[in-house]
C-alpha cells in the first residue's frame, strides 16, 4: 500500500506528537471533539481552492504574499476595535506593496484561530512557583501574565488544560471571521476610502505624507480604470468567487498545532469544479495552515496530518533544518509537486541567514519542487531587553529582510512574500503599542513598558509596520 492510502484525518495519532497537550479528563475532551465535528465549517472548499490558485500565481511571480497578524490571538482581544485595526493595517500595508511591487497582493491574516502556542519548556517559573507553561487561550489560562502592582496573579487551576477552551476557540474564530467578512463586504476595504484604515494616529509627518501620496495616485488610477471599464485584473480572478476593488480577498491562517482540533474540523468535501465529483479532505478551520519550527519532524504527527489535507500549507524553516531534510519534507507533503501548495517561511535570524538560506534555495531548486519563499524576519530575532521584556529590534528585522532579498537575487530565486507579527492596536489614549525597538519613531528601551500589550511575541506597531512596507515597496520599485 502506498503511504497515501494509509492517510486518514486521524492517522497522525500513531506518530510521535511534538508539543502534545496532556488533558486530565479524556472523556471530557472526546465530548468536546464530538461537538466540534458537528459544527459547520468556518471556511469553504471554493475559498481554499481560490487561495491555491492565487498562491500558484505568487509562485510564478505574478503576485506577492503578505502573511501578518498577532503572534497569538486572545479571546479577550476579540473586539470590533482590535479586528478592524488589524484588518486596516493589513490593507494599508498591502496597498503600499501593490504600489511598489506592481503586482496583486494575496493577504493572509494570522487571525480567526491563531490561539495555540508552541513552548520551548513544559513548565515555567512564575514568581517562586514552577507551573505548566501557558499554551495559548485554546488550551489554558494566562492569568499569571497579568500583573497587579508588579506581582503576578496566578490561579494554579488556570494552567490546567481545559477541553472547553477548544470549543471557545471555535466560537471566537467564527465571531472573528464573521466580523472580518462583514467589514470586507461593507466598504471598509474600499480603495476609495483608505483613510478609514485609522491612519489618523500616525504621528510621523513623512510617513503620513508618503502614504497619502500613494492613496492619491491610486485614486486617480482607479478613477481612470473605472472610466474605461477595467476595474479588476482578469488573471487574479480565476479560481472561482468574486473580488472587486471594494471587496478584497482576505484569507485566514493559524499554526496547525492542536491536531485534535484540526482533525475535528477536517471534512471530506467535493473539490469544486473537479471532474467526477472527486472529494478531498479540507481543513475547514482556516484557509491556510502552517507547521511550526518545533513540530516539523519528518516522522512526526504534524507532518503526517498536513500531508493529507488539500489546503495550501506553510512550513517554518530555521537554522536547524538541513537541505536534504527540507527536500524530503517537500516530497512528503507535496509528492505531485503542485504549484501553490507549499510556502516555505524562512526564519533564521539576521546573524544566521547568510549561513543557511542559499543552501536551502539551491537544494530546493535542484529537487524541482515548486515553492513560494516567504521571509519571516521576526522569529529568529527575538531578544530580552535589560528590563526583562521580550522584544525585537527594528534594525535587525530589516537586516534579515534585506539579506533575504539579496540572497534570493544572487541565487536566481525570488522572495514571494513576507510574514510579520504586527498590530494596528491602539491603547485607550490612541497610541500605538511599544513592543519592538527602533523604526522611524525611534522607540527606545525605556519606552518599551509604556504600552507593551502583547501576551506572546513582540509585534511591530502601526508606524513600524508601514516602515517595513515602504522598504519592500521601494526595493521592488527600483
Ligand atoms: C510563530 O510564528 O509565532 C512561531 C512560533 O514561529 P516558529 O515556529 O517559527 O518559532
Ligand atoms: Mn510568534
Amino acid at each position: 500500500m502506498s503511504p497515501e492510502e494509509l492517510w486518514s484525518p486521524s492517522s497522525w495519532k500513531s506518530k510521535p506528537i511534538a508539543q502534545d497537550v496532556e488533558y486530565q479528563d479524556p472523556v471530557h475532551l472526546s465530548k468536546v471533539l464530538s461537538k466540534l465535528e458537528t459544527l459547520p465549517p468556518l471556511v469553504t472548499p471554493s475559498e481554499i481552492e481560490r487561495l491555491r490558485h492565487q498562491l500558484a500565481l505568487v509562485q510564478r511571480n505574478e503576485a506577492f504574499l503578505l502573511h501578518a497578524g498577532d503572534c497569538a490571538e486572545s479571546f479577550d482581544a476579540c473586539t470590533h476595535e482590535n479586528i478592524s485595526a488589524k484588518i486596516g493595517l493589513i490593507l494599508s500595508f498591502s496597498l503600499i506593496l501593490v504600489w511598489g511591487v506592481r503586482l496583486p497582493v494575496v493577504r493572509i491574516g494570522r487571525i480567526a484561530g491563531q490561539y495555540a502556542k508552541p513552548r520551548s519548556s513544559k513548565t515555567e517559573k512564575i514568581g517562586d512557583r514552577e507551573v505548566l507553561s501557558f499554551r495559548g487561550d485554546n488550551v489554558n489560562g494566562d492569568v499569571s501574565l497579568r500583573f497587579v502592582c508588579s506581582v503576578p496573579r496566578l490561579d494554579p487551576n488556570d494552567r490546567t488544560p481545559d477541553p472547553e477552551r477548544l470549543l471557545s476557540a471555535y466560537f471566537h474564530s467564527s465571531t472573528t471571521l464573521n466580523h472580518v467578512r462583514s467589514l470586507l463586504t461593507s466598504g471598509f476595504a474600499s480603495l476609495h476610502h483608505p483613510r478609514d484604515w485609522s491612519l489618523s494616529h500616525v504621528r510621523s509627518p513623512s510617513l503620513r505624507k508618503e502614504f497619502e501620496k500613494i492613496v492619491e495616485s491610486l485614486s486617480d488610477a482607479l478613477d481612470f480604470s473605472r472610466t474605461i471599464g477595467l476595474e479588476s485584473g482578469p488573471a487574479f480572478e480565476q479560481g472561482g468567487g468574486r473580488s472587486t476593488v471594494g471587496e478584497v480577498d482576505f484569507y485566514t491562517s493559524h499554526e496547525g498545532l492542536m491536531l485534535e482540533y484540526e482533525q475535528a474540523l477536517t471534512r471530506a468535501m467535493p473539490i469544486p469544479a473537479a471532474a467526477h465529483a472527486d472529494k478531498a479532505f479540507y481543513n475547514t478551520s482556516a484557509h491556510f495552515l502552517w507547521i511550526g519550527d518545533r513540530t516539523r519532524q519528518l516522522t512526526g504527527a504534524h507532518v503526517e496530518y498536513f500531508r493529507g489535507i488539500r489546503n495550501p500549507i506553510g512550513i517554518k524553516v530555521g537554522p536547524s533544518m538541513v537541505g536534504e531534510e527540507l527536500v524530503r519534507l517537500l516530497d512528503i507533503v507535496n509528492p505531485s509537486k503542485e504549484a501553490g501548495r507549499v510556502t516555505l517561511i524562512t526564519r533564521y535570524g539576521a546573524g544566521k541567514i547568510r549561513d543557511y538560506l542559499a543552501a536551502h534555495i539551491k537544494a530546493v531548486q535542484k529537487s524541482g519542487h515548486p515553492v513560494i519563499w516567504m521571509c519571516d524576519p521576526m522569529h529568529g530575532n527575538t531578544l530580552t531587553s535589560s528590563t526583562g521584556l521580550k522584544t525585537r529590534n527594528f534594525g535587525t528585522i530589516i537586516s534579515e529582510l534585506t539579506w533575504c532579498l539579496k540572497i534570493h537575487a544572487e541565487c536566481a530565486s525570488r522572495l514571494g512574500g513576507v510574514s510579520l507579527e504586527f498590530t494596528g492596536e491602539l491603547n485607550d489614549d490612541g497610541f500605538s503599542v511599544t513592543e519592538c525597538l527602533g523604526g522611524s519613531m525611534e522607540l527606545s528601551e525605556e519606552q518599551l513598558p509604556l504600552r507593551y500589550q502583547s501576551f506572546c511575541d513582540p509585534r511591530l506597531n502601526f508606524e513600524q509596520s508601514l516602515d517595513v512596507a515602504f522598504l519592500i515597496s521601494n526595493y521592488f520599485k527600483l
